[in-house]
Protein backbone atom coordinates (compact mmCIF):
# COMPACT_ATOMS: atom_id res chain seq x y z
CA UNK A 1 0.00 0.00 0.00
CA UNK A 2 2.77 2.53 0.78
CA UNK A 3 4.93 1.54 -2.29
CA UNK A 4 1.89 2.86 -4.06
CA UNK A 5 1.33 5.90 -2.39
CA UNK A 6 5.32 6.75 -3.30
CA UNK A 7 4.94 5.54 -6.57
CA UNK A 8 1.87 7.62 -6.89
CA UNK A 9 3.69 10.71 -5.46
CA UNK A 10 6.97 9.84 -7.69
CA UNK A 11 4.74 9.96 -10.72
CA UNK A 12 2.73 13.58 -9.65
CA UNK A 13 3.92 16.92 -11.18
CA UNK A 14 6.02 17.93 -7.68
CA UNK A 15 8.07 14.51 -7.22
CA UNK A 16 11.12 16.92 -5.63
CA UNK A 17 8.95 17.55 -2.44
CA UNK A 18 8.58 15.35 1.04
CA UNK A 19 6.16 13.08 0.43
CA UNK A 20 2.78 14.40 2.33
CA UNK A 21 2.57 13.53 6.03
CA UNK A 22 -1.23 13.30 5.59
CA UNK A 23 -0.72 10.05 2.96
CA UNK A 24 1.14 8.50 5.53
CA UNK A 25 -2.03 8.17 7.13
CA UNK A 26 -4.28 5.00 7.06
CA UNK A 27 -7.71 6.93 6.32
CA UNK A 28 -6.10 8.46 3.59
CA UNK A 29 -5.41 5.80 1.66
CA UNK A 30 -9.04 3.66 2.70
CA UNK A 31 -11.49 6.44 2.32
CA UNK A 32 -14.36 4.84 0.33
CA UNK A 33 -16.53 7.14 -2.53
CA UNK A 34 -19.62 8.67 -1.48
CA UNK A 35 -22.56 7.94 -3.41
CA UNK A 36 -25.92 10.05 -3.05
CA UNK A 37 -27.78 8.76 -6.42
CA UNK A 38 -29.12 5.15 -7.03
CA UNK A 39 -27.66 5.32 -10.28
CA UNK A 40 -24.53 5.81 -9.47
CA UNK A 41 -24.77 3.36 -6.26
CA UNK A 42 -26.15 0.45 -9.10
CA UNK A 43 -23.58 1.68 -11.38
CA UNK A 44 -20.28 0.36 -8.96
CA UNK A 45 -22.14 -2.45 -7.83
CA UNK A 46 -22.37 -3.29 -11.42
CA UNK A 47 -18.39 -2.78 -12.11
CA UNK A 48 -17.84 -5.23 -8.68
CA UNK A 49 -19.92 -7.77 -10.11
CA UNK A 50 -18.39 -8.25 -13.28
CA UNK A 51 -15.47 -8.18 -11.58
CA UNK A 52 -16.45 -11.39 -9.82
CA UNK A 53 -16.93 -10.15 -6.68
CA UNK A 54 -19.68 -11.10 -3.71
CA UNK A 55 -21.70 -7.90 -2.88
CA UNK A 56 -21.86 -7.31 0.97
CA UNK A 57 -24.50 -4.11 2.29
CA UNK A 58 -24.17 -3.01 5.54
CA UNK A 59 -27.28 -0.33 6.22
CA UNK A 60 -26.70 2.17 9.09
CA UNK A 61 -28.11 5.54 9.90
CA UNK A 62 -24.75 6.95 10.52
CA UNK A 63 -23.08 8.23 13.53
CA UNK A 64 -21.53 4.94 13.62
CA UNK A 65 -19.43 3.48 16.10
CA UNK A 66 -17.56 0.10 16.98
CA UNK A 67 -21.01 -2.05 16.34
CA UNK A 68 -21.54 -0.59 13.18
CA UNK A 69 -17.86 -1.02 12.05
CA UNK A 70 -18.24 -4.93 13.40
CA UNK A 71 -20.49 -5.41 10.65
CA UNK A 72 -18.72 -3.34 7.89
CA UNK A 73 -15.87 -5.79 8.67
CA UNK A 74 -17.84 -9.36 8.93
CA UNK A 75 -18.88 -8.34 5.49
CA UNK A 76 -15.29 -7.10 4.26
CA UNK A 77 -14.10 -10.82 5.52
CA UNK A 78 -16.85 -12.27 3.60
CA UNK A 79 -17.69 -10.08 0.60
CA UNK A 80 -15.13 -8.73 -2.21
CA UNK A 81 -17.21 -5.41 -2.47
CA UNK A 82 -18.81 -3.51 0.87
CA UNK A 83 -21.53 -1.07 0.44
CA UNK A 84 -22.48 0.50 3.61
CA UNK A 85 -25.84 2.85 3.62
CA UNK A 86 -25.98 6.32 5.53
CA UNK A 87 -29.30 7.12 5.87
CA UNK A 88 -31.47 8.77 8.56
CA UNK A 89 -34.63 7.60 7.35
CA UNK A 90 -37.84 9.50 8.03
CA UNK A 91 -40.34 7.08 7.71
CA UNK A 92 -38.91 5.00 10.86
CA UNK A 93 -39.25 7.79 13.81
CA UNK A 94 -42.65 8.74 14.98
CA UNK A 95 -43.74 12.36 14.45
CA UNK A 96 -42.20 13.08 18.36
CA UNK A 97 -39.22 11.29 18.01
CA UNK A 98 -36.03 12.36 17.67
CA UNK A 99 -35.41 12.32 13.82
CA UNK A 100 -34.46 15.91 13.22
CA UNK A 101 -31.72 15.78 16.00
CA UNK A 102 -30.41 12.23 15.57
CA UNK A 103 -26.38 12.65 15.52
CA UNK A 104 -25.38 13.26 11.88
CA UNK A 105 -21.00 12.51 11.38
CA UNK A 106 -20.75 11.24 7.77
CA UNK A 107 -17.12 12.56 7.40
CA UNK A 108 -16.05 10.58 10.68
CA UNK A 109 -18.35 7.97 9.25
CA UNK A 110 -17.01 7.61 6.19
CA UNK A 111 -13.50 7.13 7.61
CA UNK A 112 -14.04 4.85 10.05
CA UNK A 113 -16.05 2.55 7.89
CA UNK A 114 -12.60 3.11 5.05
CA UNK A 115 -10.69 1.54 7.97
CA UNK A 116 -13.02 -1.50 8.36
CA UNK A 117 -12.96 -2.58 4.56
CA UNK A 118 -15.79 -0.84 3.05
CA UNK A 119 -15.73 0.07 -0.71
CA UNK A 120 -18.59 2.46 -0.94
CA UNK A 121 -21.07 4.44 0.96
CA UNK A 122 -24.07 5.42 -0.22
CA UNK A 123 -25.69 8.32 1.66
CA UNK A 124 -28.93 9.41 -0.16
CA UNK A 125 -31.14 12.28 0.47
CA UNK A 126 -34.35 11.37 1.53
CA UNK A 127 -35.81 12.62 -2.25
CA UNK A 128 -33.62 10.47 -3.87
CA UNK A 129 -35.19 7.36 -1.13
CA UNK A 130 -38.65 8.74 -1.44
CA UNK A 131 -39.22 11.20 -4.17
CA UNK A 132 -42.26 13.13 -4.49
CA UNK A 133 -45.46 10.65 -4.98
CA UNK A 134 -43.82 7.96 -3.57
CA UNK A 135 -46.54 5.91 -2.14
CA UNK A 136 -45.66 2.37 -1.59
CA UNK A 137 -44.81 0.90 2.33
CA UNK A 138 -43.95 -2.36 3.26
CA UNK A 139 -46.35 -4.08 6.66
CA UNK A 140 -45.41 -7.13 8.44
CA UNK A 141 -47.54 -8.53 10.61
CA UNK A 142 -46.70 -11.11 13.94
CA UNK A 143 -43.23 -10.69 14.72
CA UNK A 144 -43.48 -7.25 14.13
CA UNK A 145 -46.48 -6.90 16.37
CA UNK A 146 -45.23 -6.34 20.15
CA UNK A 147 -42.81 -5.35 21.70
CA UNK A 148 -41.15 -2.30 19.07
CA UNK A 149 -44.42 -2.73 17.08
CA UNK A 150 -46.34 -1.62 19.99
CA UNK A 151 -44.16 0.90 21.42
CA UNK A 152 -43.59 2.62 17.95
CA UNK A 153 -46.14 2.26 16.01
CA UNK A 154 -45.38 2.94 12.04
CA UNK A 155 -41.41 1.99 13.08
CA UNK A 156 -41.07 -1.36 11.46
CA UNK A 157 -43.32 -0.18 8.58
CA UNK A 158 -40.43 2.19 7.88
CA UNK A 159 -37.58 -0.07 8.73
CA UNK A 160 -39.22 -3.07 6.10
CA UNK A 161 -39.69 0.00 3.87
CA UNK A 162 -36.21 1.14 3.80
CA UNK A 163 -34.59 -2.08 3.98
CA UNK A 164 -36.50 -3.98 0.97
CA UNK A 165 -35.70 -0.60 -0.75
CA UNK A 166 -31.79 -0.30 0.06
CA UNK A 167 -31.74 -4.48 -1.12
CA UNK A 168 -33.67 -3.17 -4.23
CA UNK A 169 -31.42 -0.39 -4.80
CA UNK A 170 -27.79 -2.33 -4.04
CA UNK A 171 -28.42 -5.93 -5.32
CA UNK A 172 -26.08 -7.25 -2.52
CA UNK A 173 -25.71 -10.86 -2.18
CA UNK A 174 -25.68 -10.62 1.77
CA UNK A 175 -26.35 -8.15 3.83
CA UNK A 176 -25.48 -7.32 7.60
CA UNK A 177 -27.58 -6.48 10.96
CA UNK A 178 -26.56 -6.21 14.87
CA UNK A 179 -28.54 -8.60 17.36
CA UNK A 180 -28.90 -5.42 19.52
CA UNK A 181 -31.81 -4.43 17.49
CA UNK A 182 -33.01 -8.29 18.11
CA UNK A 183 -36.79 -7.70 16.91
CA UNK A 184 -35.38 -5.68 13.59
CA UNK A 185 -33.72 -8.96 12.49
CA UNK A 186 -36.84 -11.04 13.11
CA UNK A 187 -38.89 -8.51 10.89
CA UNK A 188 -36.26 -8.26 8.11
CA UNK A 189 -35.55 -12.07 7.58
CA UNK A 190 -39.75 -12.57 8.01
CA UNK A 191 -39.72 -9.83 4.99
CA UNK A 192 -36.77 -11.54 3.03
CA UNK A 193 -38.73 -14.90 3.34
CA UNK A 194 -42.23 -13.42 2.37
CA UNK A 195 -41.06 -11.36 -0.31
CA UNK A 196 -38.74 -14.22 -1.96
CA UNK A 197 -35.94 -11.32 -1.97
CA UNK A 198 -32.52 -13.16 -3.08
CA UNK A 199 -30.17 -11.92 0.10
CA UNK A 200 -28.89 -13.35 2.92
CA UNK A 201 -29.14 -12.05 6.33
CA UNK A 202 -26.33 -12.24 9.19
CA UNK A 203 -26.49 -11.39 12.53
CA UNK A 204 -23.25 -10.38 14.14
CA UNK A 205 -23.19 -9.92 17.95
CA UNK A 206 -23.66 -7.05 20.03
CA UNK A 207 -20.89 -4.77 20.67
CA UNK A 208 -20.65 -3.12 24.34
CA UNK A 209 -18.93 -0.27 26.13
CA UNK A 210 -16.30 -2.48 28.78
CA UNK A 211 -19.04 -1.13 31.15
CA UNK A 212 -21.77 -3.37 29.60
CA UNK A 213 -23.81 -0.62 28.05
CA UNK A 214 -24.42 -1.51 24.48
CA UNK A 215 -23.25 0.28 21.86
CA UNK A 216 -26.19 2.88 20.84
CA UNK A 217 -26.01 6.41 18.10
CA UNK A 218 -28.10 7.29 21.31
CA UNK A 219 -26.13 7.09 23.92
CA UNK A 220 -24.51 10.92 22.93
CA UNK A 221 -27.54 12.24 24.42
CA UNK A 222 -26.76 10.72 27.86
CA UNK A 223 -25.33 12.50 30.61
CA UNK A 224 -22.25 11.51 32.94
CA UNK A 225 -25.38 10.35 35.27
CA UNK A 226 -27.59 8.72 32.94
CA UNK A 227 -24.66 6.91 31.35
CA UNK A 228 -24.10 5.62 34.99
CA UNK A 229 -27.52 4.89 35.64
CA UNK A 230 -28.41 2.79 31.65
CA UNK A 231 -26.11 0.37 33.12
CA UNK A 232 -28.56 -1.22 34.76
CA UNK A 233 -29.74 -2.37 31.59
CA UNK A 234 -26.92 -4.72 30.76
CA UNK A 235 -26.69 -5.97 34.42
CA UNK A 236 -30.46 -6.63 34.67
CA UNK A 237 -29.95 -9.08 31.47
CA UNK A 238 -26.92 -10.36 32.68
CA UNK A 239 -28.34 -11.26 35.67
CA UNK A 240 -31.44 -13.45 34.13
CA UNK A 241 -29.34 -14.91 31.74
CA UNK A 242 -27.25 -15.98 34.37
CA UNK A 243 -29.94 -17.27 36.36
CA UNK A 244 -31.10 -19.14 33.00
CA UNK A 245 -27.64 -20.36 32.83
CA UNK A 246 -27.61 -21.88 36.66
CA UNK A 247 -30.64 -23.86 35.25
CA UNK A 248 -34.00 -21.60 36.19
CA UNK A 249 -36.71 -22.65 33.50
CA UNK A 250 -39.59 -20.61 35.22
CA UNK A 251 -39.74 -17.86 32.59
CA UNK A 252 -41.65 -15.95 34.86
CA UNK A 253 -39.12 -15.94 37.41
CA UNK A 254 -36.78 -14.98 34.97
CA UNK A 255 -38.54 -11.85 34.02
CA UNK A 256 -38.91 -10.93 37.35
CA UNK A 257 -35.05 -11.16 38.18
CA UNK A 258 -35.27 -8.82 35.58
CA UNK A 259 -37.66 -6.61 36.02
CA UNK A 260 -36.50 -6.26 39.69
CA UNK A 261 -33.19 -5.19 38.96
CA UNK A 262 -34.34 -2.59 36.63
CA UNK A 263 -36.44 -1.22 39.28
CA UNK A 264 -33.52 -0.52 41.54
CA UNK A 265 -32.70 2.70 39.51
CA UNK A 266 -35.86 4.84 38.91
CA UNK A 267 -34.35 7.09 36.72
CA UNK A 268 -34.57 4.69 33.83
CA UNK A 269 -38.38 3.91 33.31
CA UNK A 270 -39.26 1.09 31.66
CA UNK A 271 -41.02 0.50 29.06
CA UNK A 272 -41.02 -3.48 28.47
CA UNK A 273 -38.81 -6.21 29.83
CA UNK A 274 -39.82 -9.72 28.90
CA UNK A 275 -38.23 -13.00 28.27
CA UNK A 276 -39.58 -14.31 24.67
CA UNK A 277 -39.03 -17.13 22.33
CA UNK A 278 -36.43 -16.28 19.81
CA UNK A 279 -38.27 -16.95 17.03
CA UNK A 280 -41.74 -15.54 17.64
CA UNK A 281 -41.54 -13.27 20.64
CA UNK A 282 -44.12 -15.00 22.30
CA UNK A 283 -43.47 -15.04 26.17
CA UNK A 284 -43.49 -19.35 26.97
CA UNK A 285 -43.92 -20.19 30.15
CA UNK A 286 -41.04 -22.28 30.55
CA UNK A 287 -37.42 -22.28 29.47
CA UNK A 288 -37.58 -24.86 27.09
CA UNK A 289 -36.47 -23.63 23.67
CA UNK A 290 -34.56 -21.04 22.85
CA UNK A 291 -35.24 -17.51 24.41
CA UNK A 292 -34.12 -14.10 24.78
CA UNK A 293 -34.24 -11.34 27.01
CA UNK A 294 -35.38 -7.95 25.84
CA UNK A 295 -35.77 -4.28 27.57
CA UNK A 296 -36.54 -0.96 26.17
CA UNK A 297 -36.34 1.79 28.98
CA UNK A 298 -36.22 5.43 29.05
CA UNK A 299 -33.48 7.31 30.41
CA UNK A 300 -34.14 10.64 30.61
CA UNK A 301 -35.75 11.58 27.35
CA UNK A 302 -33.44 8.56 25.26
CA UNK A 303 -35.13 5.26 24.66
CA UNK A 304 -32.21 2.85 24.63
CA UNK A 305 -32.71 -1.00 23.84
CA UNK A 306 -31.24 -4.15 24.58
CA UNK A 307 -30.96 -7.51 24.70
CA UNK A 308 -30.06 -11.25 25.79
CA UNK A 309 -29.96 -14.70 24.34
CA UNK A 310 -30.75 -17.10 27.14
CA UNK A 311 -28.97 -20.21 26.72
CA UNK A 312 -31.57 -23.25 25.76
CA UNK A 313 -31.91 -26.06 28.50
CA UNK A 314 -30.58 -29.46 27.72
P1 LIG B 1 -28.54 1.97 13.25
O1 LIG B 1 -27.55 2.90 12.62
O2 LIG B 1 -28.73 2.21 14.71
O3 LIG B 1 -29.81 1.85 12.47
O4 LIG B 1 -27.87 0.53 13.18
C1 LIG B 1 -27.39 0.01 11.98
C2 LIG B 1 -27.01 -1.43 12.21
O5 LIG B 1 -26.02 -1.51 13.22
C3 LIG B 1 -28.21 -2.27 12.70
O6 LIG B 1 -28.16 -3.54 12.07
C4 LIG B 1 -27.95 -2.37 14.17
O7 LIG B 1 -28.51 -3.52 14.77
C5 LIG B 1 -26.42 -2.42 14.20
N1 LIG B 1 -25.93 -2.04 15.52
C6 LIG B 1 -26.27 -0.92 16.23
N2 LIG B 1 -25.68 -0.94 17.44
C7 LIG B 1 -24.96 -2.09 17.50
C8 LIG B 1 -24.12 -2.69 18.49
N3 LIG B 1 -23.91 -2.12 19.67
N4 LIG B 1 -23.55 -3.89 18.21
C9 LIG B 1 -23.76 -4.49 17.01
N5 LIG B 1 -24.53 -3.98 16.03
C10 LIG B 1 -25.13 -2.79 16.27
Amino acid sequence: MYAAVKRRWRNSPRPWMPLPKTLFAKHALNTPPIVRSVAELRTAVAAARRAGKKIGLVPTMGALHAGHVSLVEASAAECGFTVVTVFVNPTQFGPKEDFSKYPRTLEADVAAVGKAGADLVFAPEPSEVYPAGYATYVEIAGVAEPLEGECRPGHFRGVATVVLKLFQMAGADVAYFGRKDYQQTLVVRQMVRDFDVPIEIRVQPTIREADGLAMSSRNVYLSAAQRQSALVISRALSKTEAAAAAGERDVWKLRDILQTELATVPEVRVQYAVVADAETLREPAVLDRPCVALVAAFVGTTRLIDNLPLAPLK
